[in-house]
C-alpha cells in the first residue's frame, strides 16, 4: 500500500462519494484548480498476513448500509479536514493477490490535510463501514471477520508468546488464561503508554480503551504511543493502532467517551480487570466505587514530579477511600499540566500497572493489595506502606457513599446545599481565566486561613480545590465543598 501526492486543477465541484464495486478498481485522476494537494491511497491485495500466506481475499458488504455509512465517514472527513473533496471506492467479491482492495482520494488547499484526512478515511473505514473479509490461506481460510480483525490466529498467538510460556508460573495454561482475559484502561495517556504495550504482548485476549482526548504535542514526552503525525487525533484510535501493529490477534475495544457516572458501571461490569490511568482523582475515586459494586480488581496509579505511586484495590481488600476516606493528603496529586511531570514517570508506572495485572491473571506472586508502593525516581527509592480496611470507610463501611461529602458536581447544587455561599478561588495568580462572579482570591500555594461561611472552593481542574475542601472536612468543618471540574464547572447560565 503505498500513498502518492501530486496537484491537479478543478475539483471542488464534485461531491463527497463513496460507493462499492464489484469490478476492478482503476483510480481516476480528477482535475482541481482550488487543491494545493491532491492523495490517492490503494490498499492492494497481499500474499502474506500474520505469518501465512493469502491466496486470494473476499469481501463482503451489507451494501445499502455500507453505502450509507460511507457516505457519512466521507461527508464527515470532508468537514473534519476541510477537504476540497473527498472519494472512496471500496471492492466487494473475490480478490487476487495484487487487485486494488479501496481506493481513497482526497483534495485539500493543503497537502498536510490531504494526506491527513485520506489516513483518517482510511483508519474509521475499518471499524465503521460493515464490510467484511474472508482471507484465503495456503492452509486454509480465515472465515469472515471484520475488515480491520484479523480473526484467530493460533500459530501467531504461539509464536508471540513462546518465550514467556517457558516460565512454569505461566505455559500453555496461563497463556489461555491471558487470552480469555479481558482488561478495561482508563485514560489512554503516559500511564497507558507504559501499560498497554505489555498487556497486548503478553497475549491479553480483549483490552478496552476509554479516552475522549485528542493528542496534543504537550503529551509526547510520555505517551509515547503516539507521535507528531497523530496531533489533534483520537488517543484510542491511535492507542488501537499501535496495539494491532504490535500483536494483532488482540482484540481492542475503542471507547472514545469520558468516564461519568452514568456509563461507568456498564464499562466495569464488562471487563475482567480495571487499570486506571487517569490523571483526576474524581475519576479514580469513580472506579474505585464502582470495582466495589461489580467486584472487580482495580489497579490504579498517580504520578507527581518524578514521583508515583500504585496500589491495586481487590474485591475483599481495602479499597482507595478505606485509605483516603475523604481525599488523598499525600504529594501525588494534581495533573500532569499543573504540575510538571517527567515522562519516564507514568511510563514507570504503567509497567508495573500491567505487571498487577499479570499476576492477577495467571495467579501467582504478591498484590499490592494491601500496601501501597511509593517510587522516587530521582533516587530510585521504594517505600511500601501498609494498608488496612477501615471501618468508617465511606465506601465499603455501612452503606454506600456515592456523593463524596465535600464535592459539589455544579454551583447550582452547591446553592441548593448551602444557599448562601462564597466562592474562594485558590488558583494561582497567573491562572486564567478569572471569575467574573463574587470570589475570594487564596492562591492554593500560599493558602492560610479559610474565611467563615459556607465555601465553595475552586480550581483548574478540581483537583487543588478538592484538597482544600477535604483538608477542613477532617479538621470538622463540613460547610466547605470543592466544585468538581474546576472553573470549566462555572456554567455561565448558572446562578452565582
Ligand atoms: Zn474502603
Amino acid at each position: 500500500m503505498g500513498l502518492r501526492s501530486c496537484s491537479f486543477p478543478r475539483y471542488r465541484e464534485v461531491d463527497p462519494v463513496f460507493r462499492l464495486s464489484h469490478q476492478p478498481l482503476i483510480p481516476i485522476v480528477h482535475a482541481c484548480d482550488s487543491a494545493g494537494g491532491f492523495v490517492t491511497f490503494e490498499g492492494k491485495v497481499r500474499n502474506h498476513a500474520n505469518l501465512r500466506e493469502v491466496l486470494r481475499l473476499e469481501y463482503e458488504a451489507y451494501e445499502d448500509l455500507a453505502v450509507s455509512e460511507g457516505e457519512k465517514l466521507v461527508a464527515e472527513a470532508v468537514a473534519r479536514y476541510r477537504l476540497e473533496s473527498a472519494t472512496v471506492v471500496h471492492r466487494v467479491g473475490l480478490l487476487e493477490v495484487g487487485e486494488t482492495a479501496v481506493i481513497i482520494q482526497t483534495a485539500a488547499a493543503h497537502r498536510r490535510e490531504a494526506f491527513a484526512g485520506c489516513e483518517w478515511i482510511l483508519d474509521q473505514l475499518k471499524h465503521r463501514v460493515p464490510i467484511w473479509k474472508k482471507e484465503y490461506y495456503a492452509d486454509g481460510d480465515s472465515g469472515w471477520v471484520g475488515a480491520d480483525a484479523p480473526g484467530p490466529n493460533p500459530e501467531l498467538d504461539a509464536q508471540l508468546t513462546q518465550r514467556q510460556r517457558r516460565l512454569a508460573e505461566i505455559g500453555d495454561a496461563g497463556q489461555a488464561r491471558l487470552k480469555a482475559a479481558s482488561v478495561l484502561l482508563v485514560g489512554a495517556g503516559g500511564l497507558a503508554a507504559g501499560c498497554l504495550p505489555y498487556l497486548a504482548a503478553a497475549g491479553v485476549g480483549t483490552l478496552g480503551l476509554i479516552d475522549d482526548d485528542v493528542v496534543d504535542v504537550s503529551n509526547l514526552h510520555r505517551q509515547i504511543l503516539f507521535s507528531v503525525e497523530d496531533v489533534g487525533r483520537l488517543k484510542v484510535e491511535r492507542a488501537a493502532q499501535f496495539v494491532n501493529l504490535l500483536n494483532p490477534t488482540v482484540e481492542v475495544h475503542r471507547h472514545a467517551e469520558r468516564l461519568t457516572e452514568a456509563n461507568v458501571d456498564r464499562f466495569v461490569a464488562s471487563y475482567d480487570w480495571i487499570v486506571d490511568g487517569s490523571d483526576n482523582l474524581p475519576t479514580k475515586f469513580l472506579l474505585n466505587q464502582a470495582c466495589r459494586r461489580h467486584s472487580k480488581p482495580l489497579v490504579t496509579a498517580s504520578v507527581h514530579g518524578f514521583e508515583g505511586q500504585l496500589l491495586t484495590v481487590l474485591p475483599d481488600g481495602p479499597c482507595l477511600r478505606c485509605l483516603f476516606p475523604t481525599v488523598p493528603a499525600g504529594r501525588c496529586v494534581g495533573t500532569c499540566a499543573e504540575n510538571g511531570i517527567l515522562g519516564v514517570v507514568p511510563g514507570t508506572l504503567g509497567i508495573l500497572q500491567a505487571n498487577e495485572v499479570l499476576k492477577g491473571i495467571l495467579g501467582y506472586g504478591e498484590f499490592l493489595s494491601h500496601q501501597t508502593q511509593l517510587i522516587d525516581l530521582r533516587t530510585g527509592d521504594t517505600m511500601r506502606l501498609s494498608r488496612q480496611m477501615n471501618p468508617d470507610c465511606p465506601v465499603c463501611g455501612s452503606g454506600m457513599d456515592i456523593c463524596d461529602p465535600c464535592e459539589v458536581e455544579s454551583i447550582s447544587a452547591a446553592q441548593a446545599r448551602f444557599g448562601e455561599y462564597i466562592i474562594v478561588d485558590v488558583r494561582e495568580p497567573d491562572e486564567e481565566p478569572h471569575l467574573d462572579c463574587a470570589h475570594v482570591r487564596l492562591p492554593f500555594s500560599g493558602l492560610g486561613e479559610l474565611p467563615e461561611g459556607n465555601l465553595v472552593v475552586v480550581c483548574e481542574t478540581g483537583t487543588r480545590s478538592l484538597r482544600v475542601a477535604a483538608r477542613y472536612l477532617a479538621a470538622g468543618r463540613s460547610n466547605v465543598v470543592s466544585l468538581r471540574g474546576g472553573v470549566a464547572s462555572l456554567a455561565p447560565d448558572e446562578p452565582r
